[in-house]
């Protein structure tokens, strides 16, 4: 199977790098050249997670309208929604669906109206099988600063430097997926999970990992806790062999305990961080907030059938209805898909490169706001953004693809 190639954000100027030509002429042929037809399955779920879908619909619907691809929308219920519209986290129809489309987009699921339902009947349960039913085992979550949030971010400049990194987390197995259950032991209950992972589990997320590390800085971060697990000392057995087919990247091991704590002392030092499922998820949170929120960053997962995008936070209930939600980890999730799934690299850095100057004039979602920010809703953000990226088009249409 071959993995698409990290080329996750731009910095501001960067988007000029795309062509040095200019004219109405070189903007037709880009826009006319490579027109798609794409089927889109939108999965909104619960809390934000529609505020933030509906963001995801007009950025698509704007690079469709622009770019002559015809991206032919459908949506369907998923976790919350579907146990109250269809009594099931996730319909046969919702998987059907999207395994039938060339990419899924999913807002966020779960809610306290759900939280009293047991492990299996939740919410989060129909995302966990759909990632099933779609055989994604690869969750890529990057996390890179956007230059405008830097000031926001909780960690002091020098020590932030240039936080570039991405997180190739493991999705299908792993303690998520293992054994688990209750069991009343001489009137006493107990609760487990286990975590465990084969060889040939471990080889495919290596694989992707060491791939997308080749398109980036070559450097590999392992993380596991393999002075305790058994499943992590094969995690690390299994990776440390593979890395001898890749003498050109530089692979080291962390435990994960020291790679959190890594995460806020030097964050500059990671490119690509491998590791399971679990762990990914709850690195991913801590690498997030260095960014500057969990609202801003995207994330897209991979494996045998349809890739998923979707932003990495959840419903975030008390928000839900009051357009606050940022939309930022949608849209980026969005501009993932435009180039991983679709191979839409010019769409996508325009999308990136409008959302840029629109953090640099000021404009924040309350998570985000800082003094002397202009707060704005989820949805002026969007719409805000909708308008920029009409303004870099016009510009572009008469001077090239310059800023
Ligand atoms: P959460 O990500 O929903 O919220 C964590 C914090 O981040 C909250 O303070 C929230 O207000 C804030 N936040 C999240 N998204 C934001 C955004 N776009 N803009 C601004 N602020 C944002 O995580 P949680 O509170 O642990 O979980 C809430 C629900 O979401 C639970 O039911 C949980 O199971 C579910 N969940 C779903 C997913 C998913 O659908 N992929 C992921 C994580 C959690």
């Amino acid at each position: 199977m071959s993995f698409p190639k990290a080329r996750v954000l731009t910095q501001p100027g960067e988007f000029a790098a795309v062509s040095s030509q200019s004219g109405a002429a070189y903007y037709d042929f880009l826009k006319r050249g490579c027109a798609m037809k794409k089927a889109i399955v939108f999965l909104a779920g619960d809390g934000i997670g529609p505020e933030v879908t509906r963001a995801a619909v007009t950025v698509l619907r704007e690079a469709a309208h622009e770019f002559h691809h015809q991206f032919e929308f459908a949506e369907f219920p998923i976790g919350g929604a579907a146990i109250d519209a269809a009594g099931t986290p996730l319909p046969n129809a919702t998987l059907d669906a999207c395994r039938k489309a060339d990419a899924v987009f999913l807002g966020a699921v779960g809610g306290p109206k759900w939280d009293s339902l047991p492990v299996g009947k939740r919410p989060e349960s129909g995302l966990l099988a759909l990632r099933q039913g779609l055989g994604l085992y690869v969750n890529v979550r990057p996390v890179k600063l956007l230059e405008p949030l830097r000031g926001i971010s909780p960690l002091k400049a020098d020590r932030l430097g240039d936080l570039d990194l991405e997180i190739v987390r493991e999705l299908a197995g792993g303690m998520y997926f293992g054994e688990r259950g209750n069991v009343v032991e001489n009137g006493v209950e107990r609760a487990f999970d286990t975590e465990s992972y084969s060889t040939s589990e471990i080889e495919r997320i290596a694989t992707f990992a060491f791939a997308r590390a080749e398109s980036r800085s070559r450097r590999i971060c392992s993380v596991d806790k393999a002075n305790v697990l058994a499943s992590s000392q094969l995690w690390r057995r299994t990776v440390t062999a593979m890395s001898a087919a890749y003498p050109g990247i530089r692979l080291e091991h962390m435990y994960v305990d020291n790679a959190a704590m890594q995460l806020t002392l030097r964050p500059s030092q990671f490119d690509v961080l491998l590791t399971t499922n679990m762990f990914g998820d709850i690195l991913s949170d801590a690498a997030a907030a260095l960014a500057g929120s969990i609202g801003v960053i995207p994330s897209a997962s991979f494996g045998s059938s349809t890739p998923l995008f979707e932003p990495i936070h959840g419903s975030a209930p008390s928000l839900a209805g009051t357009d606050t939600a940022n939309p930022i980890g949608s849209i980026l999730s969005v501009t993932m898909m435009l180039r991983d799934a679709f191979g839409l690299s010019l769409e996508a850095d325009w999308v990136e490169q409008s959302l840029l100057r629109v953090l640099s004039g000021g404009y924040r979602t309350p998570d985000l706001a800082e003094p002397g920010a202009r707060t704005v809703t989820g949805s002026a953000f969007t719409e805000m953004l909708r308008e920029e990226m009409q303004r870099t088009l016009e510009h572009a249409e008469r001077y090239g693809w310059g800023v």
